[in-house]
């Protein structure tokens, strides 16, 4: 029997409920804060729930899973963000099935995107994601080498490099996680500044504390399970 995805059109409603009221606290309005609904795990059928939804922005974390799903969902008018590690060797795969690739963390990766992205003759947006877990296993880009990575993605001519995203630690209150969203937004004005380029977009926040990355500065949160359910 096929699954049952009728709770999803509540949930995107109860979640752009609170990304408007925490937009409003933070003074800011709710039309800046992106929604990326996070659908790994979770078939094509609960997509196109959230679609119908209104939902226009999507975050899968593994290419091959996006390979075997996309298929069902052509011809919809969505945004296909990769959020998750990107290892070299699938750059190709990405830069063809994506939009956006959230999670650059080297230059190496940003090269092969930027190559992929010249044979399929498109540009393609990207995030620089930023360790701020100081947990060796972490992936994302040294803060401390930001600047030079995000000056060299610069230089490449079929990415369009956006701005950057980040996964902090998983912390029970989401108050604990608040610097970590400031740390990245100061790092985001930084960079900017230095480099002379606007870099808009601030990834941050998830469904356990994507209202505090609001009063922060987000510009997108990546919401999954308070749109489709626990992934088990
Ligand atoms: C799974 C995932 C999310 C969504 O997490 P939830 O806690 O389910 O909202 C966001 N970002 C990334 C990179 C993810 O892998």
């Amino acid at each position: 029997m096929a699954a049952d995805f009728s709770h999803v059109a509540a949930n995107v409603a109860r979640v752009r409920e609170r990304i408007a009221r925490a937009a409003e606290r933070a003074g800011r309005r709710a039309g800046d804060v992106t929604l990326v609904a996070v659908s790994k795990v979770f078939p094509a059928a609960a997509i196109r729930a959230a679609y119908e939804a209104g939902v226009r922005h999507f975050g899968e974390n593994r290419v091959q899973e996006w390979e075997s799903k996309c298929g069902e969902l052509d011809g919809l008018d969505a945004t296909w963000h990769l959020v998750g590690h990107l290892q070299s060797n699938k750059a190709r795969r990405a830069a063809k099935l994506f939009h956006y690739v959230d999670s650059v963390d080297s230059l190496p990766l940003a090269r092969r995107l930027d190559v992929a992205a010249a044979e399929l003759a498109r540009t393609l947006r990207v995030l620089i994601e930023v360790k701020l877990d100081p947990e060796p296993a972490k992936s994302g880009a040294d803060p401390e080498s930001l600047e030079w990575l995000a000056g060299s993605v610069l230089t490449l001519p079929h990415l369009d490099l956006q701005g950057l995203m980040a996964i902090p630690p998983f912390l029970d209150d989401p108050e604990q996680v608040r610097p970590y969203f400031r740390r990245l937004r100061g790092l985001r004005d930084d960079v900017a500044r230095r480099l002379g380029r606007p870099l808009p977009v601030l990834s941050m926040g998830m469904t356990q504390d994507f209202e505090a990355a609001i009063k922060e500065g987000a510009t997108e949160v990546r919401v999954g399970t308070a749109i489709f359910g626990a992934r088990g």
